[in-house]
């Protein structure tokens, strides 16, 4: 899919790469990455591109249950290591919205993964 996106969030890392990242509005579209019920952005957590205290950029889509308002495993916000665990890593459903809406792919590391 070829876009321009010239209005979106975007950031410059410290090796002079900018990255551009979708925005709430898009992601929310895309409807929940587990059940596909409509959804809101969730700003990935405990995966270490952030500073202390700032959210994610990175974010994918989930619905109430699977963002905040479920138990244990079910929601990621009730702990995101059940959560994964659960349903598979944030990491890779960063990488799949991204796809999805046709934004660049993220830089891969020495050992494939992306690099947040
Ligand atoms: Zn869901
Ligand atoms: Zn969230």
């Amino acid at each position: 899919m070829s876009r321009v996106h010239s209005a979106v969030p975007s950031n410059t890392r410290p090796d002079g790469d900018v990255i551009l990242y979708p925005t709430e509005q898009e992601v929310r579209k895309l409807g929940c990455c587990i059940c596909g019920m409509p959804a809101s952005a969730h700003h990935i957590i405990g995966c270490g591109d952030r500073g202390v205290g700032m959210k994610s950029k990175h974010m994918a889509p989930l619905c109430p249950r699977h963002h905040n308002q479920g138990n244990y495993r079910e929601s990621v916000h009730a702990g995101h290591e059940g959560w994964e665990d659960e349903h598979g890593r944030q990491v890779d459903f960063v990488v799949r919205t991204r796809e999805a809406l046709g934004y660049p792919r993220l830089p891969l590391d020495v050992d494939g993964e992306p690099i947040l």
